[in-house]
């Protein structure tokens, strides 16, 4: 009887609050299985950092062996264990396969829409919603999750006409995401929100992120794509990490899956105050001998230009 009250005065079992990847599969995933869900969003639409992922392509998953996951996960791997026992890479693409999106596998296993379009993703994810009857709600920010004791007992938000409102509910999932490209809506509010509910919160810092070089000679190189290049990254005169891949070189910095791996421990040094250089080795097949004749030969073919001129 009490419940029965319960569930006429309380219109929801859950409360999801950000509409990104995570919040859309959370909010699916629970009304899939009976609960009635709100979904709570401050941006005018859905998963919008999705949509820009994988140069707008969404590199989806990995169809490697799903025991090879946790490896490539650098801190706190036996956190991710239970998520990657519930929910694997198989599982992923049979997810968005059975959404009707057809996925194909490219260089480095890594899987892709095949249409090209991470928007296919997003709708995915957002039919997923829809077709499990969640309650979407745009334009509305989440300010603050409210408790009694130790008890979570709703969220208070701002809604679209700009007025404070409360929604109780006893369960609430914070899928607001972290804190980078802030336009998409992801301003790192779920930061707030554990650190108001007494959580610890480690500081947060840049990671897969572009490297600003301050080598005078950088700005020639902008536009320009290197593939099959070995990068060392060096912090403190020691080499500390060395990759091989892709290397490109834009207004933005140094980008490219090589750069981007490396950007974490670069960032650490950097805050930390260290000295952190990138050398590149542009043909790491050949000896050195071999690509001294090869430059002289090919420098000679060519025309002087200031970038030669500096560098010579
Ligand atoms: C340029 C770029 C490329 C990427 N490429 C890939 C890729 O190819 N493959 C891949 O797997 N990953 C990629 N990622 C990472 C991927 O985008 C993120 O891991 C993923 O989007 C995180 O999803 P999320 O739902 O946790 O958070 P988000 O996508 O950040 O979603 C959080 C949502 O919460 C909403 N929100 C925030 N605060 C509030 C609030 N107070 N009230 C209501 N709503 C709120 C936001 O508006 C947002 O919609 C890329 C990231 C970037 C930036």
């Amino acid at each position: 009887m009490e419940q029965l009250e319960e569930k006429e005065i309380i219109p929801y079992d859950v409360i999801v609050v950000g509409a990104g990847a995570a919040g859309m599969m959370a909010a699916g995933t629970a009304a899939r299985n009976g609960k009635r869900v709100l979904l709570i969003e401050k941006m005018e639409k859905s998963g919008r950092k999705v949509r820009i992922t994988g140069k707008g392509r969404c590199n989806v998953t990995n169809a490697r062996p799903a025991e090879e996951f946790a490896s490539q996960v650098r801190t706190n791997a036996e956190f991710f264990a239970p998520a990657f026992a519930e929910f694997n890479n198989r599982a992923a693409i049979r997810f968005f396969e059975r959404a009707g999106v057809k996925l194909e596998i490219e260089r480095g296993e890594r899987v892709f829409p095949k249409s090209g379009k991470a928007w296919d993703i997003a709708t995915a994810l957002l039919e997923y919603c829809f077709e499990n009857g969640v309650k979407i709600i745009y334009n509305t920010r989440v300010t603050g999750i409210m408790t009694l004791g130790s008890k979570v007992f709703g969220v208070r938000y701002i809604n679209k006409r700009g007025f404070e409102r409360k929604e109780e509910c006893p369960n609430v999932i914070v899928a607001t995401g972290g804190l980078s490209y802030p336009a998409t809506g992801s301003t790192g509010d779920g930061y707030a929100f554990a650190s108001d509910l007494g959580h610890s919160v480690e500081p947060v810092r840049p990671s897969l992120t572009p490297l600003v070089s301050s080598h005078p000679q950088i700005k020639y190189l902008d536009g320009l794509l290197l593939r099959n290049v070995r990068a060392t990254l060096w912090i403190d005169d020691q080499p500390v990490r060395e990759e091989f891949g892709e290397l490109g070189f834009s207004q933005r910095g140094i980008e490219g899956a090589v750069a981007l791996r490396m950007s974490r421990d670069a960032v650490d040094a950097l805050i930390d105050q260290r000295r952190v250089k990138l050398v590149v080795d542009l043909k790491p097949a050949l000896t050195d001998e071999v690509l001294r004749e090869r430059i002289a030969r090919e420098i000679a073919d060519m025309e002087p230009t200031e970038f030669f001129t500096e560098l010579l």
